[in-house]
């Protein structure tokens, strides 16, 4: 400063490394609220490819009332409208940059706003797509097949997997994880099997799942090193006339079974409270009455979040998970 008289730095001198590093602190409604049309230098710092490994939409739902007939949700043109522009500056910002993509479990996408996001979201490795009333088969096939590179999925069951199984075989030889978030029955075990026989990871948390779907994932999918059964309600189907029952703990064939595997995370505990909601909910949960973000934790995170954070009696003890060590031996991991 001198003679009273200030020279300041215009905003645009400012070091794009910098502008980077405090655009990397907004979420996605700060980010695409316009400040890329401040100046040029600022437009050049929202397209920094390290500002879009990850989209993450989680803290955006649809506002939508539940109908009776297909797709059972009808969403308010407002809000889609909201959804399609914020698509639109994201995926223009990004120039195809965008690795990861997570939809919130109340984000009922169209089928025109997924294969949009698709053909501009080339390099995806992991898609998290809770909500899809809305999508038909021909929208998640056209997207899955602009996704070559897709390793990881997260979804909900599905009533007829083949399809979906088969364009991801076709199209992603990349893909290794699979979390479901519904029932899994022998139908479903088989056709994993049949078009997904070199996955790595899969998670049936918190859902219906049946001992011999149980039998064939174990027996069939021979690459598979982590198996997340957690807070499963297990059904066993007797022979006929026998009723189907739950079974309250793994039996020493499925333990020897699964000894081949790195993890396998199992958790069957009446006093559990995720148990309780899964027995509640009847192996399909509504994660709408649950904590805000439940429905996106998985054991596996956690625990990595528990050897980050140390030990945490009270966390370990409302996931109270059991982990199976390759010798097939029962305990808890510390
Ligand atoms: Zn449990």
């Amino acid at each position: 400063m001198e003679d009273g008289y200030y020279i300041g730095r215009r905003w645009e001198d400012l070091d794009t490394d910098i502008l980077v590093k405090i655009f990397q602190s907004f979420d996605i409604l700060e980010l695409t609220s316009g400040i890329a049309h401040v100046c040029s230098a600022w437009r050049m710092a929202c397209c920094d490819p390290l500002l879009w490994k990850t989209l993450d939409l989680s803290m955006m739902k649809s506002n939508f009332i539940k109908i009776p007939l297909e797709p059972y949700v009808y969403v308010d043109g407002r809000s889609d409208k909201i959804l399609t522009r914020l698509l639109k500056i994201s995926m223009s910002l990004s120039r195809g940059n965008i690795t990861t993509l997570i939809f919130h479990f109340n984000l009922f996408v169209s089928d025109e706003q997924l294969t949009y996001t698709a053909e501009r979201c080339p390099q995806l490795r992991r898609l998290v797509l809770p909500a899809w009333n809305r999508i038909k088969k021909t929208g998640i096939c056209k997207a899955i097949r602009a996704w070559k590179d897709l390793e990881s999925l997260t979804m909900p069951g599905i009533a007829n997997p083949p399809y979906l199984m088969e364009e991801i075989s076709k199209n992603c030889k990349n893909f290794r994880e699979l979390k479901i978030m519904g029932p899994c029955d022998k139908f479903f075990a088989s056709t994993l099997a049949t078009f997904l026989p070199t996955l790595k990871v899969l998670s049936l948390r918190c859902s219906m799942l049946y001992k011999e779907a149980l039998i064939i994932v174990l027996d069939s999918l021979p690459h598979l090193e982590v198996l997340n059964i957690s807070h499963c309600l297990l059904i066993e189907v007797l022979p006929p006339p026998g009723p189907k029952k739950v079974v309250s703990e793994i039996d020493q064939s499925i333990i020897e079974k699964a000894s081949r595997l790195r993890e396998f995370l199992t958790c069957m505990n009446d006093s559990c409270t995720m148990c309780q909601r899964t027995k509640i909910d009847e192996g399909l949960m509504r994660w709408y009455r649950y904590e805000e973000g439940l429905w996106k934790a998985d054991e596996k995170q956690n625990k990595m979040l528990l050897n980050k954070y140390k030990w945490q009696p009270s966390l370990w003890s409302y996931l109270c998970c059991k982990r199976h060590p390759p010798t097939g031996r029962f305990g808890f991991d510390t």
